[in-house]
């Protein structure tokens, strides 16, 4: 069985008040349902130190764990504040710091290596989906991004069509379908029947409380890699709810 999970990025987004939405949401975290939030680096140790079961987690970790870096942080950095899963490979740092599969791979690595969960996220521009190119993409940067050594427990994959975030703009239960269960069997494929099905798959993309139910009880669906809708707890914990 695969935990539910509801997972908050939070991007550049909060300031100290936001812990009061962290503090709102943490009732809704009890049960099957695992919440994690992962807030902007200036919050994560405060964010950590609330009471509660919602999981924090960072929003991308360098490569190295320690060295010349000027602004960056290392994955040990982020377990050290008390966060205990890395975002990896969000399209928004594919686009604006070039990241590519290769770096990915070495950051999940270095999340591995500091005992977090990584969070890699794949996902096809307009074009690419328009191209009829979805699968090979997606396949591409499953095979690129994840390294060897995968478990249940250290890798979370999110789907996140580039085009469906912050847009509004949701894919069919079918189109988020068909690219869910061809991740699973590929995890399947590489990892092992025992750990490609264990690994949790989450979808991104303009979830919010009206559409979560529905795109929740897609096959495949373990929960959800939510941005804007994250950000306040009445939005939140209704997404969270509807998992439930
Ligand atoms: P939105 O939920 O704001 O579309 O963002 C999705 C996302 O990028 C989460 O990582």
């Amino acid at each position: 069985m695969r935990r539910k999970l509801a997972a908050g990025n939070w991007k550049m987004n909060g300031l100290a008040a936001a812990l009061e939405q962290i503090e709102a949401m943490a009732p809704a975290a009890s049960g099957d349902t695992e919440v994690l939030i992962c807030p902007p680096a200036t919050l994560l140790a405060q964010a950590a130190a609330l009471k509660g079961d919602i999981a924090i987690g960072g929003q991308d970790c360098h490569a190295n764990a320690s060295g010349a870096h000027t602004g960056d942080i290392s994955a040990p950095m982020l377990k050290d504040a008390g966060a205990s899963y890395v975002i990896l490979g969000h399209s928004e740092r594919r686009t604006d710091h070039d990241e590519h599969d290769d770096e990915i791979r070495a950051k999940t690595r270095a999340a591995w290596d500091a005992g977090l969960t990584a969070v890699v996220c794949v996902g096809e521009s307009l074009a690419e989906r328009e191209a009829s190119n979805t699968l090979d993409i997606i396949g591409g940067q499953l095979a690129g991004s994840i390294p060897d050594g995968a478990t249940g427990h250290n890798l979370v994959v999110a789907y996140e069509p580039i085009w469906a975030i912050g847009t509004g703009k949701v894919p069919t239960t079918d189109q988020i379908g068909e690219v869910h269960d061809f991740m699973r069997a590929r995890l399947e494929k590489r990892f092992g029947e025992g750990v490609g099905r264990s690994v949790r798959l989450l979808y991104g993309g303009s979830v919010k409380p009206g559409n979560a139910a529905e795109i929740f009880a897609v096959s495949n669906v373990d929960g959800a890699l939510v941005g804007g809708a994250s950000l306040k707890a009445a939005d939140f914990v209704p997404i969270i709810e509807a998992l439930s």
